[in-house]
């Protein structure tokens, strides 16, 4: 072939690969070669591949194929996180089934793949739709079942009015719908819930296994999971005495408490408000904040609250102070009761301001005088405690530790510590998941299904537009069921999970994917696991990411795996965006990627997005293709690069010393290059390669070392290209994917040396190998340094040094 095609070579190769299984991971025990997981976070199926599809996948690639260029057995493989609420409502939309829609968007996304021509391992292909898939997911369920990590209670839960669903805490963004972007409302259900609340301190203490995380993930998730130190204090209701326990950060301004708030669902509130002859205003208020239910930031910011008419007595002073209802205090924080301390809380300072409360001071800034009567806002900051009994004239907030040395003795509080991670709500009402594997019986409750009975296969002939009940309560045949313990009449579950429960465990499955006996086979994962690298976008640094590690902790105390973090490695791409905006339907700025790859070939479309900048940085795609008519600068390149190595093919002549310095240096810079994701610099030195091929074969040279090299070097990142140049132009019988990454000689590879010549009053009397970079300073200090012109020197005085960086140093002495 004369002009570079990719039209021509592209499908060519995607077949022969496939062909000679080029990408198979070996499960072959007395395979010697290290192993290497690249995993690529799996694919949502929503329609044909997108552009942060192009960018993610590129980048995974080159991971992928970089390791089984450097002689591991990698492990690359793919599959589809299938179930899911967009694939229903888009299957509503067109009046379609689920399955229908979810599968062919998946034959679609497989054949752009492969036109792409992605190193996946294929034989381990999953759907997390398939019975043989979610079957396991149900059995992982009972499991955690089993364990008491999965239980079922009535709460107060976030609801999409538009996706007629709930939602998990970390699916709420901003008080709106992760999803759709709808406000959220409170809705009290009965919900199945994962206790990952157990694992709080494990998954902060095993971040130091994180050994290559993102720095701004670990810091998302440690505040997600946000750990608190501080103390429980037990406030007595005077009127009942029932016994309150709060818990607080700051139990230094325990002597400025002056009210006491609960949660509108705190179980004591109205049995408090008929105590204290309050009844009806406590009902009226809660009976109209579930009818207008609010967002968790408006109920945050919300200064409304209603007098219970009753006391708490203040453990530290005895002193009677009055009781509240207000939305501003949440019961999934805390233990849904605080206690108000005006000056030095900024939110309880406008409650008392809105509610004529008192405000006491009891921290005061050193050298200043805080007055509660004309105080703007809370303070709290450092300073002296006042006001506080055994406590005052002690600085603050030192004095925290011994506060709670101090309840502790006096039985009135001790240490403690919470954490604002709240249990995984993981029930669905909608029908496109996997269905809960549990029967309930009116005489034993919540009964698991059995390991022989696994799949509880989601029916398909259902009516699965979304009404507020769950889609599979209307089915007959699959909610009537005999229970599993007694063979009485019961009824099946009929919520679905999560789908965030299908993606925990997906990593562990691809290690033996056709296993029909366990949900993974404990040798396999030991063998691959952890992952070695691990690629996908920053939105799911909580969600995706926190549960997974979870799962794998999980697993661990069930003995079935030997590690507690399942992805040491983690690389976020950047967005792909469009002229400084996410890409929209409702902008129409969306681009999509395969009509382009059908027009300029997968090589270009990946060095496009390799090339555009750092790999985790955003891609603007209007300023790095702003015409698509256009040939794209990287595309001539690779036109450049078969013609240059074509030539070098048909050289006898050996690489100048020059070129070949060139060649090993920019070995040692892209194989760097590539270890640490900056694809972009590793382009661009390829790109001052061929540069100087293409001006040592028109001054008639040879330059078959470094087309060699270049082919090599370029084959993670444009597999086509380079596969066609190493075949087909240089003629190797091998792959070029299946062949050994390039080494460099040292010496060549080393910045150029010069000799540098040192004269004493115009005589030579040394001569020094110097770096041809060596500064004017460091010459005359060597050129000083030597043995032989000190000699030369004897005990003259030197009058002036002259100096020729880098190849002369004169030193003139005074006579
Ligand atoms: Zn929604
Ligand atoms: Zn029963």
């Amino acid at each position: 072939m004369r002009r570079y095609d990719p039209s021509e070579i592209e499908p060519k190769w995607v077949e022969r690969w496939e062909r000679e299984g080029l990408y198979r991971a070996s499960d072959d025990p007395e395979d010697g070669r290290a192993r290497f997981y690249a995993l690529d976070m799996f694919s949502y199926p929503s329609g044909d591949l997108h552009m942060g599809h192009a960018e993610a996948f590129s980048g995974g690639d080159v991971v992928a194929r970089f390791a089984a260029m450097r002689g591991h057995n990698v492990l690359h493989p793919i599959g589809w996180d299938a179930f899911g609420l967009p694939a229903e409502n888009a299957a509503i939309k067109r009046g379609k089934h689920p399955k229908e829609w979810t599968y062919a968007n998946i034959e679609q996304q497989a054949r752009s793949f492969r036109r792409m021509g992605m190193s996946f391992d294929w034989t381990r292909r999953l759907h997390t739709s398939d019975p043989e898939y979610y079957r396991w997911t149900q059995w992982l369920f009972l499991k955690l079942f089993e364990r008491g990590l999965a239980y079922r209670k009535t709460a107060p839960t976030n609801w999409c009015p538009n996706d007629a669903t709930v939602l998990a805490n970390e699916q709420v963004i901003n008080g709106a719908c992760e999803r759709c972007g709808t406000a959220v409302v409170r809705k009290d259900l009965t919900q199945w819930f994962f206790k990952i609340t157990d694992y709080a301190q494990r998954l902060l203490d095993d971040m130091d296994e994180l050994v290559d995380w993102p720095e701004r993930v670990v810091t998302m998730q440690r505040n997600w999971i946000g750990r608190s130190e501080g103390a429980q204090v037990t406030f007595e209701i005077a009127e009942t005495g029932d016994r309150v326990d709060v818990f607080t950060t700051r139990p230094d301004t325990l002597w400025g408490v002056t009210f006491f708030v609960f949660a509108l669902e705190h179980p004591l509130v109205m049995k408090l408000a008929e105590a204290g002859g309050a009844s009806t205003e406590a009902k009226a208020m809660l009976d109209r904040l579930q009818a207008t239910p609010l967002t968790n930031r408006e109920q945050a910011e919300s200064p409304e609250g209603v007098p219970l008419g009753v006391h708490a007595v203040n453990p530290v002073n005895g002193e009677r102070v009055p009781v509240f209802v207000a939305p501003y205090v949440l019961m999934e924080y805390g233990t849904g009761a605080v206690m108000g301390v005006p000056a030095h809380d900024q939110r309880d300072f406008g409650f008392a301001r809105e509610h004529d409360l008192q405000i006491r001071v009891v921290v005061q800034p050193e050298g200043q005088e805080r007055d509660a009567g004309t105080m703007t806002e809370a303070y709290n900051h450092e300073g002296v405690m006042v006001n506080s009994g055994p406590f005052d004239g002690v600085r603050s907030p030192g004095s925290i530790d011994y506060v709670i040395e101090w309840l502790q003795e006096q039985g009135k509080g001790s240490a403690a510590v919470t954490y604002r991670l709240r249990d995984w709500l993981i029930s669905r009402q909608r029908y496109w998941g996997a269905p809960i594997p549990i029967v309930h019986c009116p005489e034993h409750g919540e009964v698991a299904v059995p390991d022989e009975d696994l799949p509880v296969v989601l029916p398909v002939d259902v009516d699965f537009r979304p009404g507020g009940e769950s889609p599979l309560a209307r089915h007959e045949g699959f909610v009537d069921v005999a229970c599993p313990a007694c063979g009485k009449p019961a009824k099946r579950d009929t919520d679905t999970m999560d789908t965030f429960v299908d993606s925990s465990w997906y990593y562990f499955r691809y290690c033996s994917p056709g296993d029909e006996e366990r949900a993974f086979d404990p040798d396999e994962v030991a063998r691959w696991m952890p992952v070695s690298q691990y690629t996908g976008g920053v939105e799911h640094a909580i969600l995706h990411l926190l549960y997974s590690r979870f799962f794998t902790k999980v697993l661990y105390d069930m003995g079935l795996v030997g590690f507690t973090e399942p992805f040491p490695r983690l690389m976020n791409q950047g967005q792909v965006i469009y002229g400084g905006a996410s890409m929209s339907k409702s902008k129409g700025n969306i681009v999509e990627p395969m009509p382009l790859v059908e027009r300029w070939g997968a090589d270009t479309m990946r060095l496009m997005m390799l090339f555009a900048g750092p790999f985790e940085d955003e891609i603007d795609w209007k300023l790095i293709a702003p015409d698509h008519e256009r040939r794209p600068g990287v595309s001539a390149w690779l036109g450049r690069v078969h013609a240059a190595v074509r030539d070098a093919a048909e050289r006898a002549a050996a690489d100048p010393e020059e070129l070949r310095r060139l060649t090993h240096r920019t070995i040692e810079g892209v194989t760097e290059d590539l270890e640490r994701f900056r694809f972009n610099v590793a382009i661009s030195k390829l790109q001052v390669l061929s540069n100087e091929m293409r001006a040592v074969l028109d001054s008639g040279g040879g330059a078959r070392e470094a087309a060699t090299a270049l082919a090599l070097m370029l084959a993670p990142m444009a597999p086509f290209a380079a596969e066609e140049l190493w075949r087909e132009v240089l003629g190797n019988p091998e792959s070029v994917h299946r062949s050994a990454w390039p080494s460099f000689d040292l010496a060549l590879a080393a910045v150029e040396r010069v000799t540098m010549v040192v004269q004493v009053d115009g005589k030579v009397r040394d001569r020094i190998e110097v770096d041809a970079a060596t500064s004017e300073e460091a010459c005359r200090e060597l050129a000083l340094a030597s043995e032989n012109a000190r000699r030369a020197i004897g005990g003259r005085e030197i009058g002036k040094v002259i100096v020729r960086a880098p190849r002369l140093v004169n030193v003139v002495t005074a006579r």
